[in-house]
């Protein structure tokens, strides 16, 4: 009785105190977050917003950034099941070991560089886990600001839009090299070129190096080859941002094939991976940073530096997610059943793609090829953003402003729908 009364008492002096604190607040016409401004709304966020309360049983997600299967349903790997089963039982209260950290690391190495690629071996490669791609780019981009504090980050144009804003959280100036024609909807090889070339010395680089978000498109071995030799003439950095190694043609090592083609050239690289699309652990955010050094002496020091970043940022990454991905990749025949996962993926978005195409040539006169010449998740359309508008208004088709669509969302059941209406908004700009 007595703590209730004194509870309350204090509780009427606590609020009278706070009444007070707001008035005098109000009285000077002040308050902490005044300057904040309001931001514009995330356009993925409005376009699922929309799409969420859109009451059509006919609406279609084509926004969508994770796998689905045939039936547009989301989907847990085969491999992860029987990984997170191997760990049942494992108590996941303390911070990742050090052991764990390093197996997860040295496969992580293998997949980009090569199981026999003598970085690994010799100890030249400073790795480090991370919050998934966002979280290794982040990382890299801090480490660049502390130091290269002067240069920029040259993006393709396009790009996944979160580079522009990691880069520009780290404090890290930006610039963008050309990438894609809009007229002939393939790369702009020799715009790149010239880009590329005329950039002063010493320059930081991004590369997709397969599946480019959000076009699709992926320079050939020749072109890799010849970014190559132009990177080591202008001593430019390469980093490599690969979140979707597996799911452009199906095989793992193909997919890396531009980072071998750097390594090949002595080049010295740093390389972002991520394991959200690639097995389908977008909420575990399981990913992994690594820098190659010119030694392993160097190696180490990045490696102290990284951790130093990771400290004062998030302390440590989570356990369970990293522990299912190197569960699977120490695994041969955990990892063989990813592999065939990963094929699985792929034909499915390749089936969808010549679907679509198929569909869209028999409707249409104009020229539908890009949909089958780009490769992974995402077929960069070319509507503008008033035929994107016009899809979602008369069909109830999602998808963002630049009209890129997730293959993931196509299915066998919508692509008619989807092709039907995609020739009936682009038929008047025949
Ligand atoms: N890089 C690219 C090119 C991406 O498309 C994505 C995912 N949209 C990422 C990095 C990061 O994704 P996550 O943080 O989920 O690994």
């Amino acid at each position: 009785m007595m703590t209730m009364w004194r509870c309350s008492r204090y509780l009427g002096r606590r609020r009278r105190s706070i009444t007070t604190m707001a008035d005098s607040r109000a009285a000077v016409g002040w308050s902490w977050w005044d300057h904040a401004e309001p931001l514009p709304k995330d356009p993925i966020k409005t376009v699922t917003d929309a799409f969420l309360s859109d009451p059509s049983p006919f609406k279609i997600n084509l926004f969508v950034g994770t796998y689905r299967d045939a039936e547009g349903n989301p989907v847990v790997l085969d491999c992860v099941r029987k990984a997170a089963a191997k760990l049942a039982g494992c108590e996941f209260l303390d911070s990742i070991s050090p052991e764990d950290t390093s197996k997860l690391v040295e496969e992580c190495s293998k997949l980009a560089y090569g199981k026999d690629s003598g970085v690994v071996t010799e100890g030249r490669c400073a790795g480090i886990p991370a919050l998934s791609g966002t979280g290794a780019c982040r990382l890299f981009a801090e480490l660049q600001r502390r130091f290269y504090p002067e240069s920029k980050i040259y993006l393709p144009n396009p790009t996944w839009s979160n580079h522009h804003n990691i880069w520009r959280d780290a404090e890290v100036s930006r610039s963008t090299f050309r990438y894609y024609h809009p007229d002939t909807r393939r790369l702009h090889f020799q715009a790149l070129m010239e880009d590329i070339k005329n950039a002063p010395s010493n320059s930081f680089f991004l590369l997709h190096p397969c599946a480019h978000n959000p076009t699709g498109i992926d320079p050939s071995a020749e072109q890799w080859e010849e970014i190559s030799h132009v990177f080591k003439v202008k001593k430019h950095f390469p980093f490599f941002d690969m979140a979707y190694q597996g799911v452009a043609t199906g095989d793992l090592e193909r997919d890396a094939r531009a980072i071998r083609i750097f390594l090949k050239d002595g080049h010295l690289l740093a390389c972002a991976q991520s394991f959200s699309k690639i097995m389908g652990l977008y909420g575990h955010r399981v990913g992994c940073l690594s820098i190659l050094c010119a030694d392993d002496k160097q190696a180490s020091i990045i490696k102290g530096q990284l951790n130093q970043i990771v400290s004062a940022m998030y302390s440590s990454p989570p356990v369970h997610g990293p522990l299912l991905v190197s569960t699977i990749l120490n695994d041969p025949d955990l990892k063989a059943i990813w592999e065939e996962e990963l094929k699985v993926m792929t034909d499915r978005f390749m089936t969808m793609r010549a679907a679509l195409h198929r569909n869209l040539e028999a409707l249409s006169s104009l020229s539908w090829e890009h949909i089958i010449n780009q490769v992974g998740m995402f077929c960069f359309s070319g509507l503008s953003p008033k035929q994107v508008e016009q899809l979602r208004k008369d069909f109830q088709i999602y998808m963002p402003n630049n009209g890129r669509i997730s293959m993931a969302g196509v299915t066998i059941k919508n692509v008619e729908y989807l092709a039907n209406a995609i020739h009936k908004v682009t038929r008047s700009t025949h």
